[in-house]
């Protein structure tokens, strides 16, 4: 997919209008379009990455901090006390529909396990 179709590309350059709730050089953060839980927000990387399935090992630091950024949100969030999830979906079977890579911050109530 080209990169300037690419909806999550799209809202991290501010052409898309989201609800963000963080941002800098990197990274984007902002808020689910269909939350599955009372907090649910995407961090992605402003680099467009299809999937983790095609991560470059030069990238390991990116998604690092990605998992840093989550977890600072989780905090903002108030929902670092009693727990989250992250989650990172691939390919059809995993349940990925947007093609650029992103994490999912999921919390506020108890999740199940395992998941559908
Ligand atoms: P995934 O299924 O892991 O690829 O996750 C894609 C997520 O993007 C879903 O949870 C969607 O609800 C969410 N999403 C799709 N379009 C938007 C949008 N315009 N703004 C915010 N979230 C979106
Ligand atoms: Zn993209």
């Amino acid at each position: 997919m080209n990169v300037a179709d690419c909806l999550f590309c799209r809202i991290a350059g501010g052409e898309i209008p989201a609800d963000v709730i963080y941002s800098d050089p990197e990274m984007v953060a902002f808020r689910d379009i269909n939350p599955q839980a009372p907090t649910h927000v995407l961090i992605i990387p402003r680099k467009h990455i299809a999937s983790v399935a095609a991560l470059d090992s030069a990238e390991a630091g990116l998604m690092g901090r990605l998992f840093l950024v989550a977890r600072d949100l989780a905090q903002e969030e108030g929902i670092a006390e009693d727990g989250y999830r992250m989650v990172v979906n691939a390919g059809p079977d995993g349940g990925q529909t947007v093609f650029h890579v992103h994490l999912h911050l999921l919390g506020g109530r108890a999740l199940k396990w395992p998941p559908g």
